[in-house]
């Protein structure tokens, strides 16, 4: 399941292709049949950076506009307010033969899941990302491993193709930088970064309450589930050539006895990061039987990037994933292997 290792990129988005991009919304968008898709499980800058751009496009008089992503179609409880939502649809009612694809914080085809023909099916694609192991996929490729967010290029995108911020545009994008800067802490928390929220904010829009929203709010069962898995951690502190790592596993089993939905363990990552005595930390995450989607992340020591692409994944330097097989067991023996030769510090 290891697909092709990322080539090297441009930091940032060359005059070129932003006018290809521009052109090629010009000349599809406005008559055309208009798919936007995000990658599977979608987290916040995901659906924010889609769904903003899908609205700003929709204010530029499109018509025939569908926003998707693959797998079930589940949006996660603190998304279910975004505005735009009504754009969204299945996968299986996604247009099969779209004029413009759109595709939003993809790095990789893999992440396109049953999707991935429409990129073929389209007379046209145009990909907005920030991945460092962005795969270089698609027609246009607006790729800015520099950006904090894929919300940033779409910003920049919409107001290329002269497309006025409004509250719900706003909104959406807001919760993109939001998500991806962990509520503006983490390292690519740039003055770019704080001059884009402030244009956000200036619509109006209430930081306040979307933060307890989208993270400070979480069904009781699932602090249940969290004490149950947080339980089970375990510290290594000779991994990583010493720079150690912490590690957890979250099992089917484990959401079903607290009847909570697979997106609330997204979360989990965050108190086992925080552990003061290691680098590195890894939940692992069952989504079908012996198979795991695994979070990594890195206070600077390892490249996990480097680690997930090893492993047929892929992310950011800080933060990145893959999909394992076996036992949670037998997925940390190869996340084991690969730490120790990644280390950067
Ligand atoms: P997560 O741990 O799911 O929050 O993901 C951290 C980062 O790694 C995000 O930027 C994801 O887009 C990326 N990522 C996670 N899983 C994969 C995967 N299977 N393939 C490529 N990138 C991934
Ligand atoms: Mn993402
Ligand atoms: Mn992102």
């Amino acid at each position: 399941m290891t697909e092709a290792v990322a080539t090297t990129i441009d930091v940032t988005i060359a005059e070129a292709d932003w006018a290809s991009a521009v052109r090629t919304v010009r000349e599809f968008a406005p008559a055309g049949r208009v798919l936007l898709i995000c990658h599977v499980s979608p987290d916040g800058d995901a659906l924010g950076s889609m769904l903003g751009f899908a609205l700003g496009l929709r204010r530029l008089g499109v018509r025939d506009l569908q926003a998707t992503f693959p797998g079930p179609f589940e949006i996660p409880e603190p998304f279910t307010g975004l505005p735009g939502l009504d754009l969204l649809v299945p996968e299986a009612d996604a247009y099969p033969n779209p004029d413009l694809v759109l595709v939003f914080d993809v790095a990789a085809e893999s992440r396109l899941g049953g999707l991935v023909d429409r990129l073929a099916a389209a007379r046209a694609t145009v990909v907005l990302d920030h991945h460092a192991s962005n795969t270089r996929f698609g027609d246009v490729q607006l790729v800015d491993a520099t950006a904090a967010a894929t919300a940033v290029v779409a910003e920049q995108l919409l107001d290329r193709l002269d497309v006025p911020l409004d509250l719900h545009i706003a909104e959406c994008l807001y919760v993109a930088l939001a998500t991806d800067t962990g509520s503006f802490r983490f390292d690519m928390t740039t003055p770019r970064v704080h001059e884009m929220a402030a244009r956000l904010i200036a619509t109006g829009l209430r930081p306040g309450e979307i933060s307890r929203r989208i993270f400070d709010s979480r069904p009781f069962g699932a602090m249940k589930l969290f004490a149950d898995v947080l339980g089970r951690a375990e510290l290594e502190p000779t991994a990583a050539a010493g720079h150690g790592l912490v590690w957890t596993y979250a099992t089917l089993d484990d959401l079903a006895r607290h009847e909570q939905r697979p997106y609330v363990l997204d979360a989990l990552i965050d108190p086992v990061r925080c552990v003061a005595e290691v680098d590195v930390s890894v939940v692992v995450k069952e989504v079908a039987a012996g198979e795991w989607a695994v979070s990594l992340r890195s206070k600077g020591a390892v490249d996990v990037s480097a680690v997930a692409i090893a492993l047929g994944g892929g992310g950011h330097r800080l933060a990145a994933g893959f999909t394992g097989y076996g036992a949670p067991g037998d997925v940390m023996v190869s996340v084991r292997e690969q730490l120790a030769a990644h280390v950067v510090a």
